[in-house]
């Protein structure tokens, strides 16, 4: 039961014990009362018949008074006695009635009271109508009458007082055996009460008392670490608090131990260190990381440990720690036991008010610092300018080449930031991107730029690659310049001389003996891949200066495909391949002698690179939106790496295959510049050995 509840019961049982006195008490207070109001009738009883004695007497007298002097005020005086009579009986007759005793006395002077009024009253009547002179003989005659009546009613009235008196007698005696008796039961109530008072410390507050003891001195063994007493069995307040105590006890041993368990099992080392710096607790990585036993540390100075170039700022770091003005962790270089080594550690510190001392964990980073070191020595070494900088652009970090790169030496990158060294400097992170920088004296030359984020412990950095591109852009006119030039200067000869080797192998120019017919048909071939190479290559430089033309025209897909079949026909009978096409008829916009020349591509790839015997499928279709062109052979495939590479420009295979089977490896990168421009797709499905599936989608219709 509750403590609340028990202490009400008990209250409730005190109370009703209490109220059972109370009650006596007043039972007794109220006899007592009627004792004394006994008592005080009994005398107001005495004093009225006393009284009433006394107006007989006095009616007597007076009308004696007016018997003899017939006087009004006489006669006044006697009726105004008279009037006495029957109230001092009535007052009587009502005081008595809850008195059996009295009645019989009070009967008797009422009916000698009746007869003493009836013969006054006589006489009265004779006083008032006869002469004094005839009337006095007759007052001999009422005296005689009423004598006897008088002294009757004497001996009544007196025989009421005497039982009066007796009541009053009594009363004393009554009275102190009451006092006595309300003496006795206030003693026993005190007694009572003290008995209770003192129940209630034993069984109920030393009972709490006894039991709070427990709760407190558990809370003491709690501080102490040692167990605590067994449960209170009670289902009260108090039983409850002990639960909630001994279940709080469970969860903070258990909390504790698991603290224990990496505080012993932390690869860092964690340690408590007192206000004036020194190691107050331990944990055991100090003997593996460190090489210290945690005992020998303890009360050891932290100072001490680290290398003696860092204990004033280790101070500082602590000062700020203990003030909150510290913001992250700090590295110090501890020098391991034997005095050789030196562990580079990280520290992470809190200060604690509580305790006054600071939890620090000291981790250890020389792996990582070891790495850091090689990791600034390749940077150093880097043939790209790399340059740490804050968020906001300042520059922190510069490695040789990049000074290089800006002939500035390292100082002066001192308050420089990314946006003096080079444009677009919006952060972020991008991919490599071409821009102009400038190097000292405003110079400005092209450069490759790409900057990424990280985090770091000091907060988000950029770094940032800068790479001079200049040479390579020379490299680039010179290229373009040289290819132009040699096509254009290539190309016109080399037609001369294949419409001479054409002519010649056509015998033209006579006869010719069957080795020179053989040699001028060869020459002949070579001359034609020449000049394909010579177009694709000035295709390309077109294509890479956007100078690619579009005739787009409304065609029909049977007359873009015919035409492709048409000038791979000769070519597929060479090599002996067969080319079969399914052409569903449909009108698209496009450049048809560029569609054709993808076609013509695809198909004399795939005639190339099929066995002899071998079939290819052309298709074209209808797919959404589209029309779909399909080239598929059953030849050698293209190895998975190869399949993303193979549209790019000068791309083969096998190196073999331009001097086996001609090409120059530009045919697909201009097929892909071609179908891109019609905003079209393309793409190749295959697998080694088993053949390939070129496709190309192009718009069905103009946007
Ligand atoms: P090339 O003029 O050398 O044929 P392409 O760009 O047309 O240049 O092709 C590039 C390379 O892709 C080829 O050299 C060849 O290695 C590979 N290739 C193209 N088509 C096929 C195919 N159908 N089967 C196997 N390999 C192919």
């Amino acid at each position: 039961m509750k403590i609340v509840y028990k202490g009400l019961a008990l209250m409730i049982s005190i109370l009703a014990v209490q109220l059972g006195f109370v009650f006596v008490l007043l039972n007794l207070l109220d006899q007592a009362e009627r004792t004394a109001a006994r008592e005080a009738q009994a005398k107001l009883i005495v004093g009225h018949t006393n009284k009433l004695m006394h107006t007989y007497y006095d009616a007597a007298n007076t009308l004696k008074g007016y018997f003899l002097s017939r006087d009004d005020k006489a006669r006044a005086q006697y009726e105004a006695v008279m009037n006495k009579v029957p109230l001092e009986l009535d007052w009587l007759s009502t005081n008595l009635k809850g008195n059996p005793d009295a009645k019989a006395s009070l009967e008797a002077i009422r009916k000698k009271s009746d007869q003493i009024l009836n013969i006054l009253k006589e006489a009265k009547r004779t006083a008032d109508e006869e002469s004094v002179i005839s009337a006095i003989p007759r007052l001999g005659e009422f005296r005689a009458e009423i004598q006897p009546l008088f002294d009757g009613l004497v001996v009544d009235a007196d025989k009421l007082i005497k039982r009066q008196e007796k009541i009053l007698e009594e009363n004393p005696a009554t009275q102190a055996r009451e006092r006595a008796e309300i003496r006795n039961i206030l003693y026993i109530g005190l007694a009572s009460n003290v008995g209770i008072a003192i129940f209630i410390a034993f069984y109920f507050f030393a009972n709490i008392v006894s039991r709070v003891d427990i709760l407190m001195d558990n809370t003491r063994r709690l501080s102490k670490g040692e167990s605590l007493r067994g449960r209170l069995k009670a289902d009260d307040e108090l039983g409850e608090l002990d639960r909630v105590f001994h279940e709080m006890a469970a969860a903070l041993s258990e909390a504790r131990r698991k603290e224990r368990a990496i505080f012993d099992n932390a690869l860092d080392v964690i340690c408590a260190i007192d206000s004036e710096g020194r190691f107050q607790e331990v944990s055991p990585a100090s003997t593996s990381v460190w090489g210290y036993e945690p005992q020998s540390l303890t009360g050891a100075e932290l100072k001490e440990l680290v290398a003696e170039d860092q204990r004033a700022e280790l101070t500082l770091c602590l000062e700020a720690a203990k003030s909150g003005s510290l913001t992250g962790p700090f590295e110090a270089s501890v020098v391991a036991a034997g005095g050789e080594n030196l562990i580079e550690t990280l520290w992470t510190v809190q200060w604690n008010q509580d305790d006054s001392c600071f939890y620090c964990v000291a981790h250890d980073i020389t792996d990582r610092k070891r790495v850091e070191s090689r990791i600034r020595e390749v940077i150093e070494r880097l043939p790209v300018g790399i340059a740490v900088a804050h968020p906001d652009g300042s520059i922190e970090y510069v490695n040789p080449k990049l000074c290089e790169t800006f002939s500035y030496e390292p100082y002066q990158f001192d308050g420089l930031h990314l946006k003096d060294l080079y444009d677009d400097t919006d952060g972020g992170d991008t991919g490599l991107k071409e821009t102009r920088a400038r190097r000292a004296g405003a110079i400005e030359f092209p450069a490759e730029v790409s900057s990424v984020s990280y985090d770091t412990h000091e907060g988000m950095r950029q770094l940032v690659v800068v790479i001079d591109v200049t040479e390579k852009f020379e490299l680039l006119r010179l290229r373009r310049s040289f290819v132009s030039m040699v096509s254009h200067e290539l190309r016109t000869p080399l037609t001369s001389v294949q419409s001479f080797l054409g002519m010649l192998t056509m015998g033209v120019y006579g006869d010719l003996p069957e080795q020179v017919t053989k040699l001028g048909a060869s020459a002949e071939r070579s001359t034609n891949q020449l000049i394909r190479l010579i177009n694709d290559l000035l295709d390309v430089e077109r294509m890479e200066q956007g100078r690619l033309e579009m005739k787009i025209q409304a065609v029909n897909s049977r007359d873009v495909l015919q035409a492709a079949l048409e000038a791979v026909e000769g070519f597929a009978d060479r090599y002996e391949v067969e080319v079969d096409c399914d052409v569903e008829d449909m009108g698209f916009p496009c450049d048809q002698d560029r569609v054709s020349q993808v076609l013509i591509n695809l198909i004399s790839n795939a005639v190339k690179f099929s066995d002899r015997g071998d079939s290819v499928h052309v298709r074209a279709s209808r797919s959404g939106d589209n029309v779909r062109f399909e080239v598929e052979d059953s030849g050698r495939g293209i190895p998975a790496p190869y399949l993303s590479a193979v549209f790019e420009r000068f791309q083969q295979v096998d190196e073999s295959d331009a001097r086996e089977k001609g090409g120059s490896g530009l045919g697909l990168a201009i097929c892909k510049v071609i179908v891109e421009s019609h905003g079209g797709t393309i793409g190749v499905e295959s697998e080694e050995g088993k053949g390939s599936l070129f496709w190309f989608t192009l718009p069905a219709s103009e946007n």
